[in-house]
């Protein structure tokens, strides 16, 4: 199985940030809420049995390094005593700089952590004072050079394109220092601003935010930048080096994307610890209460603390499929697709490839009889493509960020 752990805490907000957290400077809040994963941890293999391997681990947040080192080795050891971690597999940890130092990431990697993402952002002074982020190009360097010194090279780095004060010739800079960093992977996502949902982003408007134009205009620069330094683009948002699993994986056509990204592994079940943790096992997916106290009680009365739950339908599980295939692999093989579903591809799907028409006269997208293939300009607008097949979307209704 895959295993998602949620740490919840940051020190401070930045203001651009989506996930989901609490502000605090007391590090022994850490604490009881490892007691409660472990415990979580214990519910869950009652019910699903202690014979489990772990072959994907992952600590997001929040901030996973707000734990004291003490609580983390807590942690690390009581799930190990449930469940088999095989030596082959990835523990990976989003780590804040700001807030770690070499004997913190040292002791992580003594507990067999193998993989190390960074929320770089932006590496401009401007940029990541105004979107109150303050951290040191310096500061990234020292932690990623002595990982490196460890022989770690599995560092994963988080970009921001469309932030307050970004322009080409800032970013531009920002994507030079990041190739020489030499990250084995690259995320690289757009800002969501979502006001109506995380009121703190209203601040930023004060500074005025890149517009759909020069969003492109970035995203085109770290884009070509990229490239041309040898990484690989992968699925919508991601860049690896060659030899990255992600890759490799994309170049057989396995590769797969779940909540936390682009992932090597398909079938794996997930299993989500912690608030507002998502488990997506067999059919199910499930999400966790998001407030702590609830969470805590829950646990605390041997209960699973889930906030709400759904069953899919042999149709959710189709169009998911169908999704993850063009999300990732940029193409679907129609008549792969009937046999494994037992449907008329183009029967089931007549009200979509009409939507596709458009998309296809665009130069998106490229409609056979049996297959579909992302072209390489529609992979920009990838969003847009597999949302036609999104029976639950209704823009008319709910509002989202932007999808380039
Ligand atoms: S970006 Fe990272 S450090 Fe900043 S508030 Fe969000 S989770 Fe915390």
């Amino acid at each position: 199985m895959s295993l998602y752990i949620h740490i919840p805490y940051c020190e401070r907000r930045c203001l651009f940030c989506g996930c989901h957290l609490f502000i605090s400077k007391d590090h022994h809040a850490g604490g009881p809420y490892v007691d409660r994963l472990l415990a979580e941890a214990e519910i869950i293999a009652k019910r699903v049995g202690r014979d489990h391997r772990v072959m994907q681990l992952a600590l997001g947040g929040g901030t996973p390094n707000f734990l004291l080192i003490e609580d983390m080795q807590r942690l690390i050891d009581g799930l190990r005593a449930i469940w088999e971690f095989p030596e082959e597999g990835e523990r990976s940890i989003e780590i804040d700089v700001r807030t770690t130092d070499n004997a913190y990431m040292d002791r992580l990697l003594d507990m067999g952590f193998n993989r190390v993402s960074f929320g770089v952002q932006d590496l401009h002074p401007d940029v990541v004072s105004r979107v109150r982020k303050h951290q040191s190009q310096e500061l990234v360097e020292a932690i990623v050079s002595h990982l490196l010194e460890r022989k770690i090279q599995a560092l994963n780095f988080d970009l921001i394109y469309g932030l307050p004060g970004q322009n080409p010739e800032r970013f531009g800079q920002t994507i030079d220092e990041t190739i020489r960093m030499r990250p084995s992977r690259i995320a690289l996502f757009g800002y969501a601003h979502v006001p109506w949902m995380k009121s703190h982003q209203k601040v930023l408007e004060r500074y005025g935010l890149p517009d759909e134009k020069e969003r492109v205009q970035l995203w085109g620069i770290a884009f070509e930048k990229f490239r041309d330094a040898g990484y690989v683009p992968i699925g919508m948002d991601h860049f690896a080096e060659p030899h990255d699993e992600l890759a490799q994986s994309q170049r057989v056509g396995r590769l797969n994307r779940n909540f936390m990204g682009y992932t090597t592994a398909r079938g794996l079940d997930l299993v989500g610890l912690g608030v507002s943790s998502i488990a997506s096992v067999g059919d199910v997916y499930v999400q966790n209460r998001k407030e702590i106290p609830p969470y805590m009680d829950d646990v605390d009365a041997g209960r699973l603390p889930w906030q709400k739950a759904l069953t899919l339908s042999t149709e959710d599980k189709m169009r998911r499929d169908l999704i993850i295939d063009l999300f990732s692999n940029f193409t679907l093989d129609a008549a792969a697709f009937e046999k494994t579903w037992n449907v008329d591809f183009w029967k089931a799907f007549a009200a979509e490839r009409e939507k596709l028409e458009p998309l296809a006269a665009d130069g998106l997208v490229n409609l056979g009889d049996t297959r579909i293939d992302v072209t390489p300009l529609g992979r920009f607008f990838i969003r847009n493509i597999c949302t036609v097949f999104d029976q639950y979307l209704d823009p008319t209704t709910q509002r989202f960020s932007k999808t380039v």
